[in-house]
């Protein structure tokens, strides 16, 4: 799913100058996403995409992207949008399904009763239930009408902050995956966005005139999740003040892995016994 926590959007509306900015901008984020998709084979001919539509800056412009893509690919690919009321009485899912219409884009709401669960199990962690419930109506819904990938919109940000989490506080060395099949086999979930910067994204979504739709949860400004993910985010754009380039060597970092550099045994470029043997040599 799109991060439901997303920041807020923009404040006012863009001036004649702020949207002279627009094509450019567009053809980055066009770009990035195209790039993405063509490394990863993330869309293929006679894709059904479900777009998971929160109503959040992010979920709007990979909703966008993935209908401009659409117009110019060499492939044919339907795209649908998809929003799962969380039950949260603030959220207002009928202004996503208003936009859509507009716009001409197909778009389903499923009901999901995260605010009634959260509520019967104060003993469970909320965004543990939240995200299970989320992927369980959307992995259902997709495979029961035959639509062949999940697009999320989780952007670089949100990778590189995915990186740290796990690093700092989960012991190991991943992140969000841009493509992955569910155990069954009978889902995949794409990230077309994952090389865009979430700044582009906010700043496209404000520009393009979509509505930013609070997912009305009161635990996120709260939970022990969020606070660690804008932890992460702040050490990263404390970082960028010194190191400018932070972002694009983080990213190329995540696809230059140097398994023999690292100490995980499974990764086939160390044995147990070549360990062994040079530390030996070390002694
Ligand atoms: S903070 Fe709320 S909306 Fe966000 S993941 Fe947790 S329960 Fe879900």
């Amino acid at each position: 799913m799109a991060n439901p926590c997303a920041l807020p959007t923009l404040a006012s509306p863009p001036s004649e100058e702020d949207l002279a900015s627009l094509k450019k901008l567009e053809k980055r984020i066009l770009h990035r996403a195209g790039e993405a998709i063509r490394t990863y084979g993330l869309i293929a001919d006679g894709d059904r995409i479900l777009v998971g539509l929160s109503g959040g800056k992010d979920s709007w412009a990979l909703l966008d992207v993935l209908c401009s893509l659409q117009k110019r690919a060499p492939v044919e690919f339907q795209v649908h949008g998809i929003t799962v009321d969380p039950g949260f009485p603030k959220f207002d899912p009928d202004r996503i399904a208003e936009v859509c219409e507009q716009r001409g884009i197909p778009h389903h709401v499923l009901g999901a009763p995260i605010d009634a669960l959260i509520r019967q199990r104060p003993d469970e962690t909320p965004c543990i239930i939240c995200s299970r419930l989320r992927r369980g109506v959307l992995y259902s819904y997709a495979k029961q009408h035959g639509f062949t990938k999940i697009a999320l919109g989780h952007h670089l940000d949100d990778l590189l902050e995915t990186l740290l989490l796990n690093l700092f506080f989960g012991g190991k060395l991943a992140t969000m995956p841009v493509r992955l099949t569910s155990d069954d086999g009978a889902n995949t979930v794409i990230r077309p966005l994952a090389t865009c910067e979430e700044e582009d994204l906010r700043r496209f979504t404000w520009l393009k005139g979509y509505p930013i739709v609070p997912c009305g949860c009161p635990l996120c400004a709260c939970s022990v999740s969020e606070s660690r993910r804008k932890q992460a985010k702040a050490l990263i754009e404390q970082l960028k003040e010194s190191i400018p380039q932070i972002k694009a060597s983080m990213l190329k970092a995540m696809s230059n892995v140097k398994s023999s550099h690292l100490l995980d045994l499974q990764l086939g470029a160390l044995t147990a016994c070549g360990v062994d043997e040079s530390v030996e040599r070390l002694g």
